[in-house]
């Protein structure tokens, strides 16, 4: 099997290094792929939200089977370019991806079909309206920018003045692209955050390990919100009875909705779910697996990746084959200085090999070049420091060992990663 990987951080590595073990496949081609996925795959230089580029670049590899990491070529219709050449791709169609792509789009699917989710204030086109209508709200309150946002989207507001500085950032000075054009304000939910990923062939579905992952930059869950500082896996993450609820109040009735509204989806579906004392209720979809958790989940796959997608994409998935290693995963990001800010490029990483030589350990790479014979940075989160072990607590050591022995002018990272990690509890248990 030839298998073409789109995307090029560390979601992408972890899925290139994991499909590269596969006896089935000869050959993996990642575009633009990174420094550390050229050890696993040819990279290719191109633009993976650009889908006439890269159904160019798919005529030229024939590819039996393409794998989409990122949400970009999702939103820009990649999937239904590769099935209308009846190309294997697993990727949800471009309508579909709207649960992603509009926030908006994605509160009145779960409205439609009754599914727990934060209570809205409203949507609004024009700033004027999004700042008269904080007059009357409850604070703290949450402000989501209705598109994209690179994970820079959501802002939890505690008052007027940060909320009115937000909305003016997104709707007046544009600060975050075209997706910040519409707002829309929502109440705050409290309770432990937990991503459920499943993945479905359209008709049948199978989860994965449950994980979690940590959005604020610093320590103790402070500071700004980023693409992730970290994440981990472990089945305790989930009691049976809670795993059961979120089956069957939000996964089940979501991809019945999907269906009924003929939304076609293949793919990696991510559930950003907030437990609280009333039950899971959703904070977000994600048409994509997320990134760090899939350098967490990964860790744990004791299946044959390439074999579980290539059955995705001909929808005949077949969820048994899904087996994981009991135990848990841990993923610690190394960011660039500044970061989530304005980060700097192009320091040199040092300790690469020693890290990677850590027992049980995988070190994933994001934002990293080639340059000379030096690695290099490239992007605010640089690495993911991952490993498995038999416990959560084990799995952390070996991470935080391995991390250690990396360095890169301006780096930092959390210490806490799975640290304060505790089973979950939500009503009724
Ligand atoms: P989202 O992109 O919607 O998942 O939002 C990013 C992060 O913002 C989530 O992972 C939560 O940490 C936080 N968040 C989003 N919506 C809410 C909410 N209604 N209440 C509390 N936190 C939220």
């Amino acid at each position: 099997m030839k298998v073409l990987v789109l995307g090029g951080g560390g979601r992408e590595h972890a899925l290139v290094w994991k499909l590269r073990q596969s006896p089935r496949v000869e050959k993996v081609w990642c575009a633009p792929g990174n420094a550390g996925i050229e050890a696993d795959a040819e990279c290719i230089a191109a633009d993976s939200a650009d889908v006439t580029s890269i159904v160019e670049l798919a005529k030229k590899l024939q590819p039996d089977l393409t794998v989409v990491g990122p949400e970009q070529p999702l939103v820009n219709g990649i999937a239904d370019a590769f099935r209308a050449q009846h190309w294997p791709i697993v990727a949800p169609s471009k309508e579909a991806a709207q649960l992603e792509g509009s926030k908006v789009f994605a509160k009145e699917f779960l409205r439609r079909h009754g599914i727990p989710t934060a209570q809205i204030y409203g949507a609004f086109d024009a700033a004027r309206d999004a700042y008269n209508a904080l007059s009357g709200a409850d604070w703290p309150l949450v402000i989501k920018a209705d598109g994209l946002c690179a994970g820079k989207g959501v802002f939890i507001a505690a008052d007027a003045t940060s909320a009115k500085d937000f909305i003016e950032r997104a709707m007046e000075r544009n600060e975050l692209g075209p997706g910040g054009r519409r707002v829309l304000l929502e109440e705050v939910l409290d309770g432990d955050e937990l991503s459920f990923i499943l993945v479905t062939d359209g008709e049948r579905y199978a989860s994965l390990v449950p994980t979690r992952d940590h959005k604020r930059v610093f320590d103790g869950n402070q500071g700004p919100n980023t693409g992730g500082m970290g994440a981990y896996s472990t089945n305790n993450l989930l009691s049976p009875r809670i795993r059961q609820t979120i089956i069957d109040e939000v996964v089940e009735p979501t991809l019945r909705g999907l269906e009924s509204e003929k939304l076609y989806y293949q793919g990696f579906l991510y559930i950003g779910l907030m437990l609280t004392k009333s039950g899971p209720k959703v904070l977000e979809f994600n048409c994509r697996l997320g990134d760090p958790e899939t350098q967490a989940v990964v860790a744990r796959m004791d299946f044959d990746l390439a074999e579980v997608l290539a059955e995705v994409a001909a929808g005949k998935l077949e969820p048994s084959r899904l087996r994981w290693k009991p135990g848990a995963s841990v993923c610690v990001v190394l960011a660039s200085g500044g970061y989530p800010g304005k980060s700097a490029a192009g320091k040199t990483i040092n300790g690469l090999d020693s890290a990677d030589q850590v027992t049980g350990v995988k070190v994933f790479h994001a934002g990293t070049k080639r340059q000379g014979e030096s690695i290099v940075t490239s992007g605010g989160r640089v690495l993911g420091v991952t490993a498995a072990a038999a416990t959560l607590e084990g799995a952390a050591e070996l991470s935080y060992e391995a991390a250690a022995k990396i360095s890169f002018d301006g780096m930092h990272y959390r210490r806490d990663i799975a640290k304060a990690a505790r089973p979950v509890k939500a009503a009724g248990d």
